[in-house]
């Protein structure tokens, strides 16, 4: 959502970053800087104005759109073309690093190193498809079939619509985008409106190599303004989408008309189930890292942390002692782990999840009372653990996307297996147990795109990684994620 004013507080994004020195969006490769409007990009930790940006609308939309048709109608480039491309953004992101980590924690709040890793995971997918660009070389059948000589081509799927959230706000575009090219689609990207510096920033470095001038189009503005433009023109071939399943669903009947293909990474419910055999310090390590990364704030987010009743007050205890030490603060301060939220409306949903729990029972065994802030910054949220936490709770129910750690207990593999596919969500899970013919059963049963074994990893650009359920459809990363860009086409030539 975009709040848009007429403030007369000016900035100065080139301060922050020479590559924010055309702070706009980009269409067919020129910049636009002005719109009838602006909007305020600020520091979720501090409330620093940062940048004002243009609000784009309907005719910028469909301009992206035109250009990008236009791009897909010429002759698709050639596979080496593509993945020169690729490489030349890889090396790009390499020499930007430091800027680029700097704006992503200046406008999303994560810690400085997270952001640091967030480029290096963004920077794996342009690598990983420019090196497996010779899927999509042209498959010739063995044959003649039907008497005829068959060849598979992978057709760039066409004009794609890219739509991405605040939580990373360079590696959710660098998924989809990274395969569009690769693909040899053309794309119009809306990032999210509380992070949409890094994408300018990421234009400024795609300006700088040869992609054909409408490959890449960015659009910034009000969500449903551009969202509807790009749902309802039949240009437009492929909506790749990461954020709310809510929007998601929204997305699925708007686009039902021009019946498009779609790509959507929406919420989780992660389960993270620690078995009595698991080695308890490195399940506490692997749910920490994993829980606290960004907040809280990512679809891979352990949500609901089932561990076996004999272990149950060692790993707490192990758990809590760790959590204290735990510190919150502005990501750009060396020694902060976890940053703010990224608003108010985050704020009071993980304050909701926490109440409900506390009146249903729970405990809290680590966390202080949050204390919302009267201002629009600042939403810092005590990092908590819960105990007692039951099925009918809003924490377990539904994604908290925030620092809380909500947990049960179990006996039975069989209770954890149903507990933990009891939800409409399916997109990560974690196990821990050291049991080998355990894991194999519950890798069958778990309904989860991913699964880690004694371990919080989450997704990468090698595997493909998207949800069950009501998780979404499509993949992103791994062969497939570069195929979801693609339509395969079949050529049967008669032999004489
Ligand atoms: P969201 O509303 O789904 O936003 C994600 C993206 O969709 C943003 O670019 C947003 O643009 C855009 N969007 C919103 N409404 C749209 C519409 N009607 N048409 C087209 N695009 C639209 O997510 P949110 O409200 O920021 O977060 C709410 C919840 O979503 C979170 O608590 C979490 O559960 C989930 N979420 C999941 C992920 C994930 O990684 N899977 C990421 C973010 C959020 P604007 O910013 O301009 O509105
Ligand atoms: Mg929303």
């Amino acid at each position: 959502m975009v709040k848009k004013t007429s403030s007369k507080t000016t900035s100065n994004p080139s301060s922050i970053s020479p590559l924010l020195s055309r702070p706009g969006g980009f269409i067919g490769g020129k910049w636009v800087l002005k719109g009838e409007q602006t909007f305020d990009v600020r520091n979720p930790a501090t409330g620093e104005l940062l940048a004002k940006l243009p609000v784009m609308g309907v005719k910028e939309t469909e301009a992206a759109i035109a250009v990008a048709a236009e791009t897909v109608r010429q002759a698709t480039p050639s596979l080496e073309a593509r993945a020169g491309w690729l490489f030349k953004i890889v090396q790009l992101l390499k020499e930007n690093r430091e800027d680029l980590a700097r704006i992503i924690t200046l406008e999303q709040g994560k810690p400085l190193d997270e952001s640091r890793g967030e480029i290096d995971y963004a920077v794996g997918f342009f690598q990983f498809f420019g090196d497996n660009i010779e899927v999509l070389r042209e498959r010739r059948i063995a044959g003649p079939i039907r008497g005829c000589c068959w060849t598979v081509h992978h057709r760039p799927a066409g004009v794609v619509g890219l739509i991405t959230p605040w939580n990373f706000p360079l590696a959710m575009l660098a998924k989809k985008l990274a395969a569009a090219i690769g693909a040899g689609c053309a794309s119009v990207v809306k990032p999210a409106s509380m992070t949409p510096l890094t994408c300018v920033a990421l234009w400024s470095l795609l300006e700088r190599i040869d992609l054909p001038k409408g490959c890449a189009n960015l659009v910034l503005g009000s969500s449903s303004t551009i969202g509807e433009v790009i749902f309802r023109d039949d240009r437009v071939r492929l909506i790749s989408f990461t954020g709310s399943t809510e929007v998601g669903r929204l997305i699925f009947a708007q686009s039902a008309n021009s019946l498009k293909r779609l790509s959507l990474e929406l919420g989780g419910n992660a389960p993270f189930i620690v078995f009595d055999d698991a080695a308890i310090e490195q399940a506490v390590n692997a749910l920490i890292a994993n829980k606290f990364r960004c907040a809280g704030q990512t679809c891979v987010s352990a949500n609901r942390v089932y561990v076996h009743r004999d272990i149950h007050a060692a790993f707490t205890e192990a758990l809590v002692e760790r959590v204290k030490q735990i510190k919150v603060g502005n990501g750009l301060e060396p020694d902060t782990k976890i940053g703010p939220l990224i608003n108010r409306e985050s704020f009071r949903k993980v304050s909701k999840h926490v109440s409900d729990a506390l009146r249903h029972g729970a405990k809290r065994v680590a966390g202080t009372a949050p204390v919302e802030p009267k201002q629009d910054w600042g939403f810092f949220f005590p990092p908590t653990v819960l105990t007692g936490a039951k099925p009918e709770m809003l924490a377990f129910r539904e994604e908290t996307f925030g620092p809380v750690i909500s947990m049960a207990t179990f006996r039975t593999e069989k209770e954890a297996i149903a507990a933990a596919n009891s939800t409409q969500y399916g997109l990560a899970s974690f196990v821990f147990t050291k049991d080998q013919a355990r894991v194999e059963r519950m890798a069958a049963s778990l309904y989860f795109g991913h699964m880690a074994v004694n371990s919080g990893v989450s997704p990468t650009p090698e595997a493909p990684f998207g949800g069950f359920k009501q998780s979404g459809m499509g993949r992103e990363g791994g062969i497939e994620g570069l195929l979801e860009f693609c339509e395969p086409q079949s050529v049967a030539m008669a032999n004489d």
